[in-house]
């Protein structure tokens, strides 16, 4: 395909943040340095627009390495018998956040296998207690598929914000990555209950997973225009060794940072983290997604203890300048490419913000 004929699409996209099914699939499987550059340049502009320089930190708590369930890619599967296992406490879960208060964070993300061990009862103690201690931060869930009433539940304890990647949103790729018993459209149904209930809700999916095609990455961005999220998140596939994918190559940067900045074009206005996966596998990978239209960032607050123990996949860095203690090292590197990291709870900006904010369109 023609570079021409792809340069225009993104112009289209640019403008409409909208493609069709082989339209994305064409600029996905045919895109070249130049046409990644013009995709770049226009998600930045986007970014701007709505965040400014602004780059938003969330304190990242990983409050348990149990899980009931047995993804083929993931690290703590439940089938996995080396996976080292924890669950923090509450009182545990309370300090780490004291801590980060501390050092500036005003989103907390509680995240977690879906562990049995941990009931929907003291997941509801444990936010209100947060809540009770910091009125001023959000608080963020992630801890997998539950039924609609357990959202609720969490919701009024005084969580705000949900993350559950949708992870593909092709039925039979999905089918690959899972055993039988998980099933997508029950996890994409959770998305929507979450929305209905009042929730901010994020989604996504890893780039590069075992027997990925353009087609499946169509099928992703077609779902996330229909479900419409606060915000996605993406990060390249890492084999982990004790899992069935050990020998699978991992996804690309290049290729992450591209979606990336898709997303920009697609969603404006979306929260769009550049992750930890990213930054595992390449390290300038939070500048390259910053670069792209990223403007979030979640440096780990768990326990040092525990973090070695939350590996979902090889290599997942969590010390350094992942770590929430060392938010200045990470507050030099987003200086020196012209961001600037901010103590805000970050919320979602509606795409009234524009006018709100007095910034022109683009
Ligand atoms: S990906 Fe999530 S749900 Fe699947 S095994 Fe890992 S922690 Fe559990």
């Amino acid at each position: 395909m023609e570079e021409k004929s792809l340069l225009a699409l993104v112009e289209k996209l640019n403008q409409e943040h909208s493609l069709r099914r082989e339209e994305w699939e064409d600029l996905i499987r045919y895109r070249t340095p130049e046409v990644s550059e013009r995709v770049f340049s226009r998600a930045r502009r986007w970014a701007r627009c709505y965040y400014g320089n602004k780059i938003y930190v969330r304190g990242l708590i990983e409050i348990s390495s149990f899980c009931r369930n047995n993804c083929l890619y993931c690290g703590i599967r439940r089938g996995n018998p080396n996976a080292q296992r924890y669950r923090l406490t509450k009182e545990q879960i309370w300090d780490c956040a004291q801590r980060g208060y501390e050092l500036g964070f005003r989103t907390f993300v509680l995240q977690g296998g879906e562990d049995p061990g941990f009931s929907d009862e003291q997941v509801a103690q444990t936010v209100a207690g947060l809540r009770a201690r910091y009125p001023d931060c959000a608080i963020t869930l992630s801890l997998g598929e539950r039924k609609k009433e357990v959202y609720a539940l969490w919701y009024e304890a005084g969580a705000n914000r949900y993350l559950l990647r949708h992870e593909t949103a092709d039925p039979r790729h999905y089918a690959r990555l899972h055993p039988p018993e998980l099933d997508p459209v029950y996890r994409q149904n959770c998305l929507w209950n979450l929305k209905e209930i009042g929730y901010q809700v994020g989604t996504g999916f890893m780039v590069g997973s075992p027997y990925q095609t353009p087609e499946n990455l169509a099928e992703d961005f077609l779902f996330i225009e229909k479900l419409q999220p606060h915000m996605v998140g993406i990060g390249p596939f890492v084999p982990h060794h004790d899992t069935p994918f050990a020998h699978k190559p991992a996804g690309t940067a290049e290729l992450t940072v591209f979606l990336l900045a898709l997303l920009r074009l697609q969603q404006p206005n979306v929260l769009l983290p550049a992750t930890t996966a990213l930054g595992t596998i390449d390290p300038k990978g939070r500048e390259k997604g910053v670069l792209a239209g990223a403007n979030v960032i979640m440096p780990n607050l768990s326990p040092m203890d525990v973090r070695k123990k939350y590996m979902l996949y090889d290599n997942k860095i969590s010390t350094g300048d992942e770590s929430a203690q060392n938010l200045a090292n990470l507050k030099q590197r987003m200086a020196d490419i012209g961001y600037e990291i901010v103590v805000d709870r970050g919320d979602w900006i509606g795409p009234q913000g524009l006018a709100s904010t007095g910034r022109a369109r683009i």
